[in-house]
């Protein structure tokens, strides 16, 4: 390992591995890095990798560490914990599973999910909800579990119904995702001897991104080193983005008291980007009242180096202008599609131009939001594995059990679900019991639909059983289920719409062939991958390693970096958002950390798009540019040479008139 290439102060950070530290430092100053070298010097040292637990944010970001560090020591890495706080609270969900009386191979449930849950939950104790409630609902409970605001607080009406959701997840052998963390933070609470295994096997402890870190979260590390205090944390205050779920840098505040013995070491030079860009993002942030001032500078004076903003007419024409920048710099500046990144505030945006990458052929990966695993098709596929992997899963029962269409109507589900009730038994089970009656309470054809359903899913039952070609296994189902004739039925006059469907399966498929054949995997079971996808699922993590252009939210897009970057709809009421601001006008300061976020990615260009239109749902609306602009120096910016006419000015309002000046 050549740790040469280290600056003292990340040479430091490297070095001290017995004790606390604390590392707050701005965008691209080595954070990261600083970790992986971390764990590489760790094992070098004879540390065993059972040892070392590194926690973040995204598992694109757990994926990479762990490559890096691979590299670095040329090292197998299996024994070694690089993980989100939620992939490792299902890791250790999984090894306590029976303590909490759950089976292996538990369901995680998603936001869609959880609303069938509460509806079901509504239902038994006959109450009536409309879809808002369940969305406040959700909402609700997704605070009351992350620790915000207490169950004793709320009506007796909402305590029943939280405890009826909890005891039919329960039921269903899931947990929703926010269990991934407070259940195993109050099983350490509960279970001093249990805290004291775990204690005793993560001896260093890693935290990236920690200014996003919920005060669950940190609680439960913060137990977790309680023994050998061996923590590193690592941070950027200027980057907290999650403070309204309840993340909150107070957690820095709080790492300072519970560990007075801190080492603290300031990184200062920024290596990702060149000299205007960085220049352009202090400023911005320097008008942030509430952050640790920090000095942050670089000696990357490249001469590709630009930062741009540009003034369109419409979201048409900016989607436009990405995909043609992006075509003409992969020649002229021989770039790969990998090194180009395309971000938003609001995923929405992300579709007019996603629209655009399909009509130039210009290969895409979008992540963040609305992804690849929401399709309609995927979500079946991952029902019917689900279904397989754990027969309690009633909700993955009821998206599958009449797709295709094989006669189970409504009220056969109906009497299914009044049988269940009674016994607390699932669906599954409750279905095939009944057709064992002399006289099964059901339509013929819905006999015939579930036995024929039952049947073909416990065969394959019992193949995934042998782990082995799972991936082929689940092909296999598809095609016994006829999920084939069923999209032809549903899409009669446009088989291509049919065959592009089916073939998302399959992709989907080999990317869990993919999974399952790599030889690093030593578990490769289906319980596992289905984990990994409800992980995984939001972030669409790095599936597919060919090279793409990468459209992302900047949620999405925090640690990671590209060649040219393009922040689009630079828009007053996008960024900042007026919905945020709606909610509390302080949210301005949150806004402009994301911004901060956006230009921090670059490192080299820098492409801002500002449309003067833009079509939201089926409407179109005028757009001003985003008052951050004028925080960034006008002298940086470079716009396009095109003169303005005096009606441009006039549409694009004194303001921008101003910056043009310069
Ligand atoms: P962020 O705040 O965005 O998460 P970070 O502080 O984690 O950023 P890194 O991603 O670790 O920063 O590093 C940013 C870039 O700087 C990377 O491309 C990394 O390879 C490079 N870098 C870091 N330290 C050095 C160094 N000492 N010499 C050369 N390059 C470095
Ligand atoms: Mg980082």
């Amino acid at each position: 390992m050549n740790l040469g290439a280290l600056n003292p102060e990340q040479h430091q950070a490297v070095m001290t591995i017995e004790g606390s530290l604390l590392i707050i430092a701005g965008a691209g100053s080595g954070k990261t890095g600083v970790i992986t070298h971390r764990i590489a010097y760790m094992l070098e040292q004879g540390i065993t990798q059972n040892h070392i637990l590194a926690l973040t944010f995204t598992n694109k970001a757990a994926d990479e560490m762990t490559h890096r560090i691979k590299k670095m020591t040329g090292k197998k890495l299996s024994n070694l914990t690089i993980a989100t706080f939620h992939a490792f609270g299902v890791k250790v969900l999984r090894e306590q599973a029976k303590l909490l009386g759950y089976r292996d191979g538990f369901s995680i449930y998603d936001s869609s999910d959880k609303r069938e849950v509460i509806k079901d939950s509504a239902r038994e104790l006959g109450m009536v909800l409309e879809h808002e409630d369940l969305v406040d609902i959700e909402h609700l409970f997704g605070q009351i579990k992350t620790g915000i605001i207490t169950l004793a607080d709320q009506t007796t009406g909402m305590q029943n119904l939280f405890q009826e959701y909890q005891e039919f997840l329960y039921l269903k052998n899931a947990f929703d995702f926010d269990d991934l963390v407070a259940r195993p933070l109050a099983l350490f609470q509960s279970h001093p001897e249990i805290l004291a295994h775990y204690q005793q096997r993560y001896r260093y402890i890693m935290v990236d991104e920690f200014q996003d870190t919920s005060l669950q979260q940190y609680q439960w590390i913060a137990l977790l080193a309680n023994q050998y205090r061996n923590l590193c944390v690592v941070g950027d205050d200027d980057q907290s983005i999650y403070s309204w779920r309840g993340a909150n840098y107070t957690n820095i505040q709080a790492f300072e008291q519970d560990f007075p013995e801190r080492v603290e070491i300031k990184l200062e030079r920024n290596y990702r980007s060149t000299g205007i860009i960085l220049e352009a993002a202090n400023a911005l942030i320097a008008h942030n009242t509430n952050r640790k001032e920090k000095a942050l500078w670089t000696e990357s004076t490249d001469a590709e180096a630009s930062l741009q903003v540009r003034y369109l007419e419409n979201d048409q024409q900016e989607s436009e202008f990405i995909c043609d920048t992006i075509r003409t710099l992969r020649v002229s500046e021989s770039r790969s599609y990998n090194n180009f990144g395309v971000l938003s505030r609001n995923n929405s945006l992300m579709d007019t131009i996603e629209e655009a990458f399909i009509r130039h052929d210009i290969p895409y990966r979008r992540s963040g939001g609305r992804s690849f695993f929401e399709r309609k098709e995927i979500r079946d596929t991952i029902a019917y594995l689900r279904l397989a992997d754990n027969i309690d899963d009633d909700i993955a029962f009821v998206r599958i059990v009449n797709t295709p269409r094989r006669g189970v109507g409504k009220q056969t589900l109906a009497t299914l679900r009044e049988h269940s009730d009674n016994r607390k038994e699932s669906l599954y089970c409750t279905a095939k019991r009944l057709l064992d009656w002399e006289k099964p309470p059901f339509s013929a054809p819905a006999v015939a639909g579930l036995r024929d359903f039952t049947v073909t899913l416990d065969q394959f039952r019992e193949r995934f059983t042998l782990h082995k070609d799972m991936a082929r296994t689940a092909g296999d189902m598809i095609e016994a289920f006829d999920y084939w004739g069923g999209l032809l039925r549903e899409y009669p006059n446009n088989d291509k719409v049919a065959k592009w469907k089916y073939d998302n399966i399959f992709k989907f498929l080999s990317w869990f062939e993919r999974w399952e054949k790599n030889p690093d995997n030593l578990e490769p079971k289906l319980s596992l991958y289905l984990m990994r996808i409800a992980l995984a699922g939001r972030e669409r993590a790095d599936l597919d390693d060919t090279a793409m252009v990468n459209l992302m939210t900047i949620h999405a897009a925090k640690g990671l970096e590209f060649d040219v970057t393009f922040i689009a709809g630079v828009e007053d009421g996008v960024i900042p958002s007026s919905k945020s601001l709606q909610e509390n006008e302080t949210n301005i300061e949150e806004e402009r950390r994301l911004f901060y976020v956006a230009l921090t990615r670059a490192k080299e260009k820098l492409f801002m798009t500002v449309c003067h239109q833009r079509r939201q749902m089926r409407e179109i609306q005028l757009c001003q540019p985003s008052p951050f602009l004028h925080e960034l120096p006008s002298n940086l910016i470079e716009t396009e040479d095109k003169e303005l006419e005096p009606e441009d000015i006039e549409r694009l309002g004194m303001s921008v008139f101003t910056m043009f000046k310069d």
